[in-house]
């Protein structure tokens, strides 16, 4: 049994990652701001005595002791990291020194939870670890791509400066239960329309890509990277390779939910990536991991949580 801290714990990540290592066993400590997470996430655990929560924001220091840290508190979806982008850098830059500071008083072994945004609106399809990505500087995704980039450098810089036990990944889109109705992600968005009738907006022509993991493959992949060798630190892409037009999604999740909602056409945000998928060869090499549920699976998954929640 291990104790464990699940930085943004009470998010839609960071509540399953706790339901899992709690499952295995371990003392979970879920520290969360419930900026964009909310406590009914993790609700179910409230009576666990190997699970506790702290409402706290990773931008201020904390002391606790752990031997292992999940750092996946930010703000994901664009609308909210958007909203606040002077905080959205501080929880990436300061929050991630605070954590790294922590792990290494206490001897921790820390995973960070970075992105596929770090390969910006990518020229190399698909995106392998050592493409060093075309990230826009000043733009509005930048509070994000850059403080996760800059996120990545502390970690790397405390491996090599502090010889401190680290791990990060590399997460491209993912989804599931427990996505926030109103999170403003596409894949949340859609079906939260479907379901309520209302148009379905597809921001610019549809043609740009993503790839979409479901949320159990990811964490599988995660809890893999966590508890590999020492000497793998990363950085590694965990993602599902299925690649699909955001038009493609629309008209999927039409059809899944049988939904009467029309598609209709908004202007693209600046700087919206055009493409992205995972080459994910190191993931199999070195976690022998790769995604298992395909997009109409996890779909219908996602569409009967929603249709309860709503
Ligand atoms: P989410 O918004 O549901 O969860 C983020 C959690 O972090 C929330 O509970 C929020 O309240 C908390 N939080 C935010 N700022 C905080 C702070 N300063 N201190 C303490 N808690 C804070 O998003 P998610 O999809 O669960 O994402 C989790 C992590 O994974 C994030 O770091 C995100 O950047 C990363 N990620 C997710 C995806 C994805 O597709 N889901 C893709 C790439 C990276
Ligand atoms: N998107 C869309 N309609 C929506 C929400 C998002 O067409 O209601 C598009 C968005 O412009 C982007 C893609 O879907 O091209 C994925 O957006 P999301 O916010 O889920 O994630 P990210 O852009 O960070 O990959």
């Amino acid at each position: 049994m291990k104790k464990i801290l699940v930085t943004g714990g009470a998010g839609f990540l960071g509540s399953h990652l706790c339901d899992k290592l709690l499952a295995e066993g371990n003392e979970v400590i879920c520290l969360d701001n419930l900026y964009t997470g909310q406590k009914k996430n993790i609700y179910h655990n409230h009576d666990n005595p190997r699970f506790e929560f702290i409402r706290h924001d990773i931008v201020e220091p904390i002391r606790l002791e752990v031997d292992q840290i999940y750092n996946l508190a930010c703000p994901a979806s664009p609308v909210h990291y958007q909203s606040n982008p002077i905080g959205t850098t501080k929880t990436c830059v300061h929050g991630s020194i605070n954590m790294l500071g922590l792990a290494k008083r206490a001897g921790a072994r820390i995973l960070q939870a970075s992105t596929s945004e770090v390969y910006g609106d990518p020229e190399v399809h698909p995106q392998r670890e050592d493409y060093q990505g075309n990230v826009n500087p000043v733009g509005i995704r930048s509070c994000y791509d850059e403080g996760k980039r800059c996120a990545e450098t502390l970690f790397f810089d405390y491996h090599r400066q502090h010889d401190l036990e680290i791990k990060v990944m590399r997460i491209f889109n993912t989804y599931g239960p427990r996505m926030h109705p109103q999170d403003g992600r596409v894949v949340s968005n859609f079906i939260v329309q479907a379901l309520s009738g209302k148009d379905i907006t597809i921001f610019g022509d549809g043609s740009q890509t993503r790839s979409f993991c479901y949320v159990d493959d990811l964490l599988d992949g995660m809890i893999k990277l966590m508890n590999s060798p020492k000497d793998f630190q990363g950085p590694v892409n965990i993602g599902n390779p299925g690649e699909f037009t955001i038009k493609e999604l629309a008209e999927k999740v039409v059809e899944l939910t049988g939904s009467k909602s029309n598609i209709i056409y908004q202007d693209l945000p600046s700087d919206d990536p055009t493409r992205r998928r995972p080459d994910i060869s190191l993931a199999k090499e070195k976690l022998n991991w790769q995604p298992s549920i395909k997009l109409n699976e996890g779909l219908e998954k996602t569409i009967s949580f929603f249709k309860i929640e709503l």
